[in-house]
C-alpha cells in the first residue's frame, strides 16, 4: 500500500507538473498502478489512456488501448466500416461536431460545439470542487454540465449559463431561482444504472453543507424515490413541463429516462408533452455507488434502446423535432460515434469526467471518506484534493482528445459533420460471434 502515500494534497501540484511535461499520469504511476484498478468495461488500459488524454489532450500513440474495453458486449462488439484511405474526407475540409439541442422550431436555439455534455452528478454524490471543474470545462467547450439532483452549490452560480438544472424525484434543493438560472431543465424520471430503484445518499455523505443545500437534516440518509409520484401519464408529465415553462419560459426541457422495453412510447409521449431533449440513460454507467445487480439485470442495453427510439420517432414523423441524447457507459469517442450511428444526436458523459480527474473505478463512491482521490466525497478535507482549475484542465484536455478522435472517425467514414453520422447503422459492423 506504500504507493498510496502520494495521495495527498500535493497531488494537484504533481499533476500540474506532469501536465507541463506533456504526459498525464496520476503520480502513483511512478510507483506502479494503484490497487483495484478498473473493470471489464473500464479496463486498466482505458483508464490509463483517459489519464493520458486528460494530460495531453491527445489520444495515446504508444499502443495503449483507448477505443474499447473488454466487456464482450455493448459498444465493445461494434466496429466501423471505414472507407479506403483515398475516399476519406481530406484534411483540408473542416469537420463540424456541433449539434442543436432545440429542434422544435420555436423557442430558444441552443447549439453545443461538441456532440456531448456532462451528465448529472449531484452535490453530495460528488464534491463542489468537481462540479465547478466540470462547469468550467463546459464553459471552455461551449457545452453543458448538469447539477444532478442535489441542489445548486454556490460555486456553480457564476457558470449558470452552462449548467442544466435537474429536477428529480427527491426534489432536493429544487427552487424557483435554480430553475430560473437554467438554460435547460432536466427531469430525471429514472437513471439507467439503477432503474426502478431511485437514489440513495448515505448519511455519512450528508454533511451539514450538503443537508443545507438539499434542505434536509445532516447525517441522515436521503432517498430519491422511484417513480415521480406525481407522474403516471403523459398528461401528468405535461403538467410538469408546464410548471417549468411557467417558472422559466425560455428554458429547454430534457427528459431523462432509463431504457425499459417500452422506452420508444415514453420518448414519443415526452415529445408530445413538450420535451426538447429525450435523454436515454443505459445501464452501463453510474458511479461505484450504483448497485451491480441493478446495472447488470434491469432494462434494455442502450445499444438496443437507441435504434428502437430513433426508428419509432422516425415512424411518427417527429424525429427531426427532438434531440435524442444517449448515456450510460459512453467512455470513449468510439462509443460516442457508435451511439450516434445507432440513432442518437449526441451523448452525455459522466464517469469519463471522473476518470479524467483520476478515478480508478475502485467502487467506494458511496462512502463519505471512501474516494481516495477526493471526487465522490463531501468530506471537507478530502474534497480539497481537487483544485477546480486543475480539474477544468484535465476535463478540457479529455474533451479535446475526444473531439480529435471524433473528427478522425468522421474523416475515415467520408463524412463532414456529426449530424451526417446519425442513424447510419450501415456504417457499423458487429464483431461478435
Ligand atoms: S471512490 Fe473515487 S476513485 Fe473510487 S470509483 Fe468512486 S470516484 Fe472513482
Amino acid at each position: 500500500m506504500d504507493e498510496l502515500k502520494v495521495i495527498n494534497p500535493n497531488v494537484t501540484r504533481k499533476s500540474r507538473e506532469a501536465l507541463s511535461h506533456g504526459f498525464a499520469v496520476w503520480p502513483t504511476l511512478e510507483y506502479g498502478l494503484p490497487p483495484a484498478m478498473g473493470d471489464f468495461r473500464w479496463t486498466e488500459e482505458l483508464i490509463l489512456s483517459t489519464w493520458h488524454m486528460a494530460g495531453t489532450g491527445r489520444p495515446p500513440e504508444n499502443g495503449l488501448e483507448y477505443r474499447v474495453g473488454r466487456s464482450g458486449g455493448g459498444f465493445d462488439v461494434l466496429d466501423f466500416k471505414f472507407l479506403p484511405q483515398e475516399q476519406w474526407t481530406p484534411e483540408t475540409k473542416p469537420i463540424s461536431l456541433a449539434i442543436p439541442l432545440n429542434r422544435r422550431g420555436e423557442g430558444r436555439e441552443i447549439e453545443i460545439s461538441v456532440p456531448f455534455y456532462g451528465g448529472g452528478m449531484s452535490y453530495g454524490s460528488v464534491s463542489e470542487q468537481v462540479m465547478v471543474a466540470r462547469a468550467k470545462a463546459a464553459e471552455a467547450w461551449n457545452t453543458f454540465t448538469c447539477t444532478g439532483e442535489g441542489g445548486y452549490p454556490p460555486g456553480l452560480v457564476p457558470y449558470k449559463h452552462r449548467v442544466i438544472t435537474q429536477v428529480a424525484t427527491g426534489m432536493f434543493g429544487v427552487r424557483e431561482e435554480t430553475i430560473q438560472y437554467a438554460p435547460i431543465v432536466e427531469f430525471k424520471y429514472a437513471q439507467g444504472a439503477k432503474p426502478g430503484l431511485g437514489g440513495h445518499l448515505l448519511g455519512d455523505k450528508t454533511t451539514a453543507t450538503v443537508a443545507a443545500i438539499r434542505e434536509s437534516v445532516p447525517w441522515v440518509s436521503l432517498f430519491s424515490p422511484f417513480p415521480f409520484h406525481s407522474v403516471y401519464s403523459v398528461e401528468d408529465h405535461r403538467k410538469h413541463v408546464d410548471w417549468i415553462k411557467t417558472v422559466n419560459p425560455a428554458a429547454l426541457v430534457s427528459v431523462k429516462v432509463s431504457t425499459p422495453h417500452d422506452v420508444d412510447m415514453v420518448a414519443v409521449g415526452s415529445y408530445y408533452a413538450g420535451a426538447h431533449i429525450i435523454h436515454l440513460d443505459g445501464s452501463y454507467g453510474g458511479t461505484g455507488a450504483a448497485p451491480e445487480i441493478a446495472k447488470k439485470n434491469i432494462a434494455m442495453p442502450v445499444e438496443f434502446a437507441i435504434p428502437k427510439v430513433h426508428g419509432y420517432l422516425e415512424s411518427e414523423g417527429i424525429r427531426d423535432e427532438v434531440t435524442l441524447i444517449a448515456s450510460g457507459g459512453v467512455r470513449t469517442a468510439d462509443d460516442m460515434a457508435k451511439a450516434i450511428a445507432l440513432g442518437a444526436d449526441g451523448c452525455v458523459i459522466g464517469t469519463g469526467d471522473l476518470v479524467a480527474l483520476g478515478c480508478t473505478r475502485c467502487s467506494n463512491c458511496e462512502r463519505g471518506r471512501g474516494c481516495p482521490f477526493g471526487l465522490t466525497t463531501t468530506d471537507p478535507e478530502l474534497q480539497l484534493l481537487v483544485d477546480p482549475e486543475w480539474g477544468m484542465e484535465r476535463i478540457s484536455n479529455y474533451y479535446n482528445a475526444l473531439s480529435v478522435q471524433l473528427e478522425d472517425i468522421l474523416r475515415r467514414l467520408g463524412l463532414t459533420s456529426i449530424g451526417e453520422l446519425r442513424g447510419r447503422r450501415d456504417l457499423l459492423v458487429y464483431k461478435g460471434e
